[in-house]
C-alpha cells in the first residue's frame, strides 16, 4: 500500500526545499495539494517522483520542482490574483490557490480544461476559475494581474499578457523553441510602459500554442522581439536549476537517482580526496545500487592489488592466506582502513552470503605499489599449484627483493645495477604464469585470476619504480595505463557482460585530455583510457567540496591529521557550486545543453590527495579543468568530514584489530 501522504512530505523536503525553495508558503501548499488527484489513473504512484508526468492531450503534468521555483518566481503573496496559462492537470493551479485570493486560469484543451475544473470542485477549492482558450491574450476583463504564470514555452512574452500585470506585478514565462535551449524569463512591470527582465536559466515545457504564442504550424505571429534574445545568467543559478538534490545515504533514492548509469560497462566515481567521509559514503551508496539492481559484479578501487585480494576474499566467505600479514599497513593506511570502507565491505560480505561464487560481487585493486606482496602472493600460488615452477620464479624474483620493502629506492640501484637481466626475468615470469593459464584455471579459476594478475603487476611495478626517478608524465602514465589494463583484465576474466565501478580520485577518473594534466604535461588516466575504449559505456563521476575537515599528512608517510579544508577559491568550479546554495547534489552534465556550455570554459578545480598544504593551497592543489568535458556528472557536498580510521577502539568486540574483521 502506497503512503502517499509520506512521500508527499518527503518529495517536499527533498526535491523541493532541498533544492533550494525555502518560501514557506509553497513549501505548506505543496505539501496540502493531493498531487496524486491530478495525474492520470494508474500514474498515483509516481505522482511524487521529482519529473513531469503524461497527461491527456500530449501535455504534460510539470515537475514539482519546476511548479514550486515558477510561484517562487512570480512571487506570490496572500491577497493576490493570478493568472495561469496553461492549466494542463490543473496542479499548479491548486498549489497557487492555496497562497493567494483568486487563481484565473486558461487551457486551450477543452477536455483538460474540464477535467481540471472537476477536481478542483473535488477538493473543494472554490477560489479557482477555469476557462477553455488561448491563454496568449490573457483574462482582460479579470486584469490587472499581480502574477502571470506562463507553463507552455513561447516565442517571447505576450504583449497582452505584459499590458495585463498591475504595476509592480510578475510575468513568468519559458521563452525558445528548441527543448534544450528554453530559458525561464521573469518580466516586472515597473511603470504604465516600463518593464524589467530577469533570466532563471533552463527549462524544457510543451509549446505555447496560440495567437502571440507558437502556431501549430509555421512562423509565429504577435511577440515582443525585443524578449527574444538570449541573457547573461549566473551560473550558481543555472546550477542550482539543474541540481537534482541528494537524498540520505542510506535512503533507497540516493541510488536510484544513479540508475541512468546502469546500462554502463564501467561506472567510475572519483574523490576531490583522500581523506573525506561523504565521499566514500555516496560511492558506497551508489555501488550497492548497482550491484543489487544493476548486475555490477566488480568493485576495483585505487589500491594494492594483494591487499585488495585479502578483502575480496573476506567478502566472499574465502579463507584468508596462511601467514598473510593483514592488507593495508603502508601509508596512507586511512586510504582503505576506514569505517566507511570497513561498512561497505562488511555489506558486501552480507550480500554474497547467500549468493554462488559466479554471482557474487568481488573487490580488486588497481594499482601498482604493492610490489613485495604481489611477489609474495605469486610465489604462495605457485608453491600451492606447481612447487617446481615457484623454485623458478624464487630465483627469477630473487632480483628484486634487496628493494621490495621499498620498491621507491629500487630505481637508484637500476641505473648502476644489472637491470636489464632483471627486467626480463620478471617478464618472463609473467609470460609463464599467463602461458599456464588454462592450465591453471581448470584448477581453481579464482586463485589464477589472482595470481596472474600479481605477476603482470610486478612486471609493470618493475618498470614503474625504475622509471620514477625520472619523474614526470610517463611514470604516471605507466600507472594508470596499468590500472585501466588491470580493470579491462578483470573485466574479460569475468565475461563478455561484466560490469565494473571503479574507486579512484578525481585525477585518475576525470578524463585527463580536459586537464592542465594532460593539456600541460601530458599525462593520461584511467578516465581518458575508459572513454577511448568503451566510449558511451563508460561513465565518469566526479565528486567535491567546498569546506569541511579532511584526514591527510602533511608530508609523504606522515602521521594523519584532521585539517580544516579552506573555502573554496573564487575562481574555482567548486565556488560555482557552493554559490548555487544546494547543499548536496547530482549534477548530471550531460542533461542541460545551455549549463554545459556555460561550464566549458577552464578554471580552476580542487585536489586533495593524502597530503594536504593548505599553507600554499593555491599551488599545491588546484589545477585548470574543465569539468563538463572531464566528467560526465558531479556529485557535490557543500561542507564534508574526515574519514574515520579503524583503530583497536573500532575493532568489535571479540575480534583481533585486523581488517577486514574476521581475517
Ligand atoms: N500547469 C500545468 C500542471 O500543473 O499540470 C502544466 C501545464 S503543461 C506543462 C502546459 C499546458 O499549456 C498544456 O496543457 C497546454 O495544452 C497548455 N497550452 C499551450 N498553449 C496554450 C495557450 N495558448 N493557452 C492556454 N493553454 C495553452
Amino acid at each position: 500500500m502506497l503512503d502517499l501522504p509520506r512521500a508527499r512530505d518527503r518529495m517536499v523536503n527533498i526535491h523541493v526545499g532541498g533544492r533550494g525553495i525555502h518560501d514557506r508558503e509553497i513549501l505548506q501548499a505543496m505539501r496540502e495539494v493531493p498531487r496524486e488527484a491530478f495525474v492520470d489513473p494508474g500514474f498515483e504512484e509516481f505522482a511524487y517522483e521529482d519529473a513531469p508526468l503524461p497527461i491527456a492531450d500530449g501535455q504534460t503534468i510539470s515537475q514539482p520542482y519546476v511548479v514550486a521555483f515558477m510561484i517562487e518566481m512570480a512571487d506570490v503573496k496572500s491577497g493576490d490574483h493570478v493568472l495561469e496559462v496553461g492549466t494542463g492537470s490543473g496542479y499548479a493551479a491548486a498549489v497557487m490557490s492555496r497562497i493567494v485570493e483568486r487563481v484565473y486560469t486558461i487551457e486551450r484543451h477543452p477536455g483538460l480544461a474540464e477535467t481540471a475544473k472537476r477536481r478542483f470542485e473535488k477538493l473543494g477549492y472554490e477560489n479557482i476559475e477555469v476557462r477553455t482558450g488561448d491563454g496568449t491574450k490573457g483574462w482582460p476583463e479579470a486584469a490587472p494581474f499581480d502574477a502571470i504564470v506562463v507553463t507552455a514555452s513561447g516565442p517571447g512574452a505576450p504583449l497582452a499578457l505584459q499590458e495585463q500585470l498591475d504595476v509592480g506585478g510578475r510575468l513568468v514565462i519559458p521563452v525558445g523553441e528548441d527543448p534544450d535551449s528554453q530559458r525561464l524569463l521573469k518580466v516586472t512591470r515597473t511603470g504604465a510602459a516600463t518593464y524589467s527582465e530577469e533570466d532563471f536559466g533552463g527549462v524544457r515545457f510543451v509549446p505555447l500554442i496560440g495567437k502571440q504564442g507558437w502556431p501549430e504550424n509555421g512562423e509565429p505571429a504577435e511577440v515582443s522581439r525585443a524578449l527574444r534574445r538570449p541573457h547573461p545568467l549566473s551560473l550558481p543559478e543555472m546550477i542550482a536549476t539543474a541540481a537534482e538534490p541528494l537524498p540520505d545515504f542510506d535512503d533507497q533514492a540516493f541510488g536510484e537517482l544513479f540508475d541512468r548509469f546502469a546500462d554502463r560497462r564501467v561506472v567510475l566515481l572519483g574523490e576531490a580526496s583522500h581523506g573525506t567521509s561523504e565521499f566514500y559514503r555516496a560511492r558506497a551508496a551508489i555501488t550497492r545500487r548497482l550491484i543489487e539492481k544493476h548486475g555490477f559484479t566488480i568493485v576495483a578501487v585505487e589500491a594494492d592489488w594483494p591487499d585488495a585480494a585479502a578483502i575480496d576474499r573476506y567478502v566472499r566467505h574465502r579463507k584468508s592466506l596462511a601467514g598473510a600479514s593483514p592488507p593495508f599497513q603502508r601509508f596512507p593506511i586511512w586510504m582503505w582502513r576506514n569505517t566507511d570502507v570497513a561498512a561497505f565491505t562488511d555489506w558486501m560480505r552480507h550480500r554474497n552470503e547467500k549468493l554462488e561464487p559466479s554471482e557474487q560481487a568481488g573487490f580488486y585493486g588497481l594499482d601498482i605499489y604493492n610490489m613485495s606482496g604481489s611477489i609474495a602472493a605469486v610465489l604462495g600460488y605457485l608453491d600451492r599449484v606447481d612447487p617446481q615452477a615457484a623454485k623458478i620464479a624464487r630465483e627469477r624474483y630473487g632480483c628484486l627483493t634487496p628493494w621490495q620493502n621499498e620498491p621507491s629506492t629500487y630505481g637508484r640501484a637500476v641505473l648502476t645495477a644489472g637491470y636489464q637481466k632483471c627486467e626480463k626475468a620478471v617478464l618472463e615470469q609473467c609470460r609463464d604464469l599467463l602461458a599456464k593459464q588454462l592450465d591453471y584455471a581448470r584448477r581453481d579459476g579464482v586463485d589464477f585470476l589472482d595470481a596472474s594478475q600479481n605477476a603482470r603487476l610486478i612486471a609493470a611495478a618493475e618498470h614503474y619504480y625504475r622509471i620514477m626517478y625520472y619523474g614526470g608524465a610517463e611514470a604516471w602514465n605507466l600507472r594508470d595505463t596499468h590500472m585501466f589494463e588491470t580493470l579491462e583484465h578483470l573485466l574479460n576474466a569475468t565475461g563478455s557482460n561484466a560490469k565494473a565501478v571503479v574507486w579512484a580520485h578525481n585525477s585518475h577518473i576525470g578524463d585527463a585530455r580536459y586537464t592542465e594534466m594532460g593539456i600541460v604535461r601530458g599525462e593520461l588516466n584511467i578516465g581518458q583510457l575508459c572513454r577511448e575504449h568503451f566510449g558511451d559505456r563508460a561513465a565518469l563521476i566526479g565528486l567535491g567540496t567546498h569546506s569541511g575537515t579532511v584526514a591527510a599528512a602533511s608530508d609523504w608517510d606522515g602521521e594523519m591529521e584532521v585539517k580544516r579544508i579552506r573555502a573554496s577559491h573564487a575562481d574555482s568550479y567548486e565556488r560555482l557550486c557552493h554559490d548555487s546554495r544546494v547543499p548536496r547534489f547530482l549534477l548530471d552534465l550531460g542533461r542541460d545543453k545551455a549549463l554545459r556550455e556555460r561550464m566549458l570554459e577552464r578554471r580552476l578545480e580542487r585536489f586533495i590527495g593524502v597530503i594536504y598544504r593548505p599553507e600554499t593551497e593555491l599551488r599545491s592543489h588546484y589545477a585548470d579543468a574543465s569539468l563538463p568535458q572531464q566528467f560526465d556528472a558531479f556529485l557535490w557536498f557543500d561542507k564534508t568530514c574526515a574519514v574515520t580510521p579503524l583503530s583497536s577502539e573500532h575493532a568489535r568486540s571479540g575480534v583481533p584489530d585486523t581488517y577486514p574483521f574476521g581475517l
